[in-house]
């Protein structure tokens, strides 16, 4: 697998004024690749710098994309477990995951601002609870998943604490949930989030 850093990460580097170690990165992105058993099926991971933890982008199996800060407060290894889950997932015929969806990364950089729905965002937040879950501990801890969980359920839908607790609970399993489930469980919320805003 070729591991690209984007220009977007060095210049994080040089305005943070922080050391890119380039190959320790490259070999940390590798072995986790083939720690959750996506080395060799997917192409180009592309590493583009973010300020911020919670912003995501995925690529597809011919291209994938992590998002990598600096942040020193978040376990570093730990979030690109986590988004490389994500490709780990696609690939599981188990997950039934929808390629059609899917897009190139470096697409994905461009377009993304277009692309994303406030549906689309709620559905990629409940598969990341469920998908932090079954690393159980390797990925985004679960408090930290759960906070950010309920602050983007009150913000951005509207929806009461008690109730995004209660959806948290249901993905936060070790089982597998699959992607056509999660898109149904993004349905109900996304309906109940309409109500409350009635
Ligand atoms: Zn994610």
């Amino acid at each position: 697998m070729e591991v690209e850093i984007h220009a977007s990460l060095e210049k994080l580097a040089r305005d943070m004024k922080l050391a890119l170690d380039r190959e320790e990165l490259r070999s940390k992105v590798a072995r986790i690749a083939l720690e959750v058993g996506i080395d060799g099926k997917v192409g180009k991971t592309l590493i583009v710098g973010c300020g911020m933890s919670s912003v995501e982008l995925r690529g597809g199996i011919g291209g994938n994309c992590i998002v990598y800060h600096f942040d020193p407060a978040s376990a570093q290894e730990n979030e690109i477990r986590h988004e490389l889950m994500h490709i780990s997932d696609e690939l599981n015929p188990a997950f039934m995951y929808d390629m059609a969806y899917d897009t190139l990364a470096i697409e994905v950089v461009r377009k993304v601002t277009d692309r994303e729905t406030p549906l689309s965002r709620l559905l990629c937040e409940l598969w990341n609870v469920n998908l932090d879950a079954r690393l159980r501990g390797e990925g985004i801890s679960r408090d930290r998943r759960f906070a950010y969980f309920q602050y983007f359920l009150k913000i951005d839908y509207g929806l009461p604490i008690q109730v995004s607790k209660e959806i948290f609970e249901k993905l936060w399993t070790d089982r597998l949930i699959p992607y056509p489930e999660l898109v149904q469980i993004a349905d109900e919320v996304w309906a109940e989030a309409l109500r409350s805003q009635r």
